[in-house]
């Protein structure tokens, strides 16, 4: 099962890029660079989106810059203490009720996606007494998921897709009395799918499970889809949505929402020494920048700022998905701003050779998330670039 064969493997990479010490002699120690030293680095320009086509995050909104930086050097790990980021932090929560239509929300500013997910494994695991707890997932839920699994002691269960969703009759053959949590992911990482939500979290509770939806980087374009709805429904008990990613946030806000304060009582653990009493977060102290500029984010963009996004980076994913059709590549109809082509491993290789950050899916498609720097003139030089090989 793909579950245990993916956890506690290293890849090369990681051994040769990241391990700077190593005991084992067989692995390489990478030398040091010594063409460009740390302060050169400090100095340079960072990072710039304009050939960056595989991420999920994106250039922060000016509001969501300035705003990160001027609470840089606050806590809300600690809310007596930095009592301005907490009320932001109060703010972010009903922001991101708003944008998911979820009246009430309780739920707090992430390190991202990974946390919120962890947290929403971790409150369905506490609630229930069962000494074998399980978590049922699509295949194509993101990979925080087994990162919760392993943490946390759950099985996870995973059940396969049909035409890249969850597939309810899978999902309800997967089900038992031990099955604390049912995922369904509202646009998916590699094709930026959605789950029949509302099936799910029917099947979830009739199993006596909670729910709980991952629209970490789906959550800010559902608002302005067909999906609407699904956010005001009840059914859902916990969600993920990043605002560092389609929301335009500076890195880290990812977000965890509960429809009920008294599920995340599921995370509170005392705080002896701080001014404040219990902490429901996995970090304890977090960056007051990150819920700064989600609130900044939010402030400016919704809702108009974010339909205009979502209605110009839908337009660039279905001119991109023709303009690969038309050269004979076989598309992946987008649903949200993602399109994932049958486009070969060679050629994704020279596309990176020629700057473009590009990423491939598990299936090894080709796969383009057109996030809000990705504009039209970006996409034609890639294509450019695609017709050039
Ligand atoms: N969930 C989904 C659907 C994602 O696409 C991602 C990241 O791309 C995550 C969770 C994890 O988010 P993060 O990288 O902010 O931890």
């Amino acid at each position: 099962p793909p579950v245990r064969a993916r956890i506690g493997r290293r890849s090369a990479e990681f051994s040769t890029v990241y391990r700077t010490k190593s005991t084992d002699s067989a692995t390489p120690i990478r030398k040091k660079d010594k063409r460009v030293t740390s302060m050169q680095r400090l100095e340079s320009a960072p990072q710039d989106f304009d050939r960056v086509l595989s991420s999920m995050c994106t250039e922060p909104h000016p509001a969501a810059r300035q705003a990160a930086e001027r609470f840089l050097a606050t806590n809300p790990g600690d809310p007596e203490t930095y009592r301005t980021v907490a009320d932001l932090e109060r703010d972010a929560v009903e922001l991101l009720g708003t944008v998911t239509g979820l009246p009430e929300p309780a739920g707090y500013v992430t390190s991202g996606g990974t946390e919120a997910n962890i947290q929403a494994v971790r409150i369905a695991r506490n609630r229930v007494e069962t000494d074998d707890p399980n978590v049922v997932v699509p295949t194509h839920a993101h990979f925080s998921f087994w990162k919760a699994a392993d943490l946390l002691g759950v099985e996870l269960r995973t059940v396969p897709a049909r035409d890249h969703r969850a597939n309810t009759d899978a999902v309800a053959e997967s089900l038992d009395g031990d099955t604390v949590l049912v995922v369904g992911v509202a646009g998916s990482t590699e094709y930026g799918y959605v789950d029949p939500i509302p099936e799910l979290a029917e099947l979830a509770h009739d199993a006596g499970a909670l729910f709980h939806v991952d629209a970490a980087w789906g959550g800010f374009y559902l608002p302005f889809t067909e999906h609407r709805w699904h956010f005001g429904h009840a059914d859902i008990d916990t969600m993920t949505i990043d605002p560092h990613k389609v929301g335009q946030a500076a890195v880290p806000a990812g977000g965890l929402l509960s429809r009920s304060p008294t599920l995340l009582d599921e995370l509170a653990i005392d705080t002896p020494y701080l001014e404040s009493t219990e902490q429901i977060t996995l970090t304890g102290t977090r960056s007051g920048a990150g819920v700064a500029s989600a609130v900044a984010a939010m402030e400016a963009l919704w809702p108009d700022g974010y339909r205009e996004q979502y209605r110009r980076s839908m337009d660039n994913a279905r001119w991109l998905a023709d303009e690969l059709a038309e050269r004979g590549y076989d598309v992946i109809e987008p649903e949200l701003p993602l399109v994932a082509a049958d486009v070969s491993q060679s050629l994704v290789e020279k596309l990176r050779d020629r700057g473009w950050r590009v990423a491939r899916t598990g299936s090894d498609e080709l796969r383009v998330v057109c996030m809000p720097h990705v504009t039209r003139s970006m996409l034609r030089s890639f294509v450019a670039d695609l017709d050039w090989y």
